[in-house]
């Protein structure tokens, strides 16, 4: 089932889009047939399930974090993570810093957007983006790759479309104004289970797809 599933979704996305499998809450054994079906991101939300497979499968998938990252948390991620999704605060970057330092390694990680303004949602309000991104030219340790949203939770798709294409604007700016090495637009992450055909068709090229892949 889970190889027919990535076979269809694969058939269905362009090559220069990642599929990352969201294999939070999964099993073990389901985490790994992904693997065997030839997808190597993974996507977890929790540090202490991403931690139990890691000490499995170590470096062989590119892991993904796409959960909300408490700052405390912060230390037993650094250092095994491709990407970290979800960097939605000044203050969870000061902190994955600090630790990337101490490991003496570059974090890539995306800034997480809650365009949609949901209150269920994490993510930085557009209006507080700009501060984000002036602070970032003084980091070290830490490279944001791109950037990372949710569609909003409806079954319209012309709202979600219109929130993938005000993310992609947001990306297409940065990229364009950007000249400092800390920040580089390479990594658009959009597009979910229920949305991921909008996202593609508005630039997104990378999506996190759990569900479809595992039920
Ligand atoms: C769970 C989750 C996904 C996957 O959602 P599906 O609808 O199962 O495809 C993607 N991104 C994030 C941030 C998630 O928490």
């Amino acid at each position: 089932m889970i190889s027919e599933n990535i076979s269809r979704i694969k058939s269905e996305i362009p090559d220069h889009v990642t599929l990352v499998a969201v294999s939070k809450y999964q099993s073990l054994e389901d985490t790994k047939a992904v693997l065997d079906a030839g997808v190597n991101d993974l996507g977890e939300s929790k540090v202490q399930d991403f931690l139990k497979k890691y000490e499995v499968l170590g470096d062989r998938p590119r892991w993904h974090f796409i959960g909300h990252l408490q700052k405390n948390k912060v230390k037993y991620i650094i250092g095994k993570t491709f990407l970290i999704h979800s960097v939605d605060s000044i203050e969870l970057i000061d902190v994955i810093e600090r630790e990337s330092k101490k490991q003496g390694i570059v974090t890539d990680v995306l800034l997480q957007l809650n365009l949609a303004r949901e209150d269920s949602k994490s993510g930085i309000l557009a209006e507080n983006l700009d501060n984000v991104l002036e602070a970032l030219p003084g980091y070290q340790f830490v490279r944001v790759k791109g950037l990372m949203a949710m569609g909003p939770l409806t079954q319209n798709n012309d709202k979600i479309r219109e929130i993938f294409v005000e993310l992609k604007k947001i990306y297409d700016r940065i990229k364009e104004e950007s000249v400092d090495a800390t920040i580089q637009m390479n990594y658009l992450s959009m597009g979910m289970t229920d949305d991921y055909t909008i996202a593609i068709e508005e630039g997104s090229n990378m999506i996190r797809v759990g569900r479809k892949i595992f039920s």
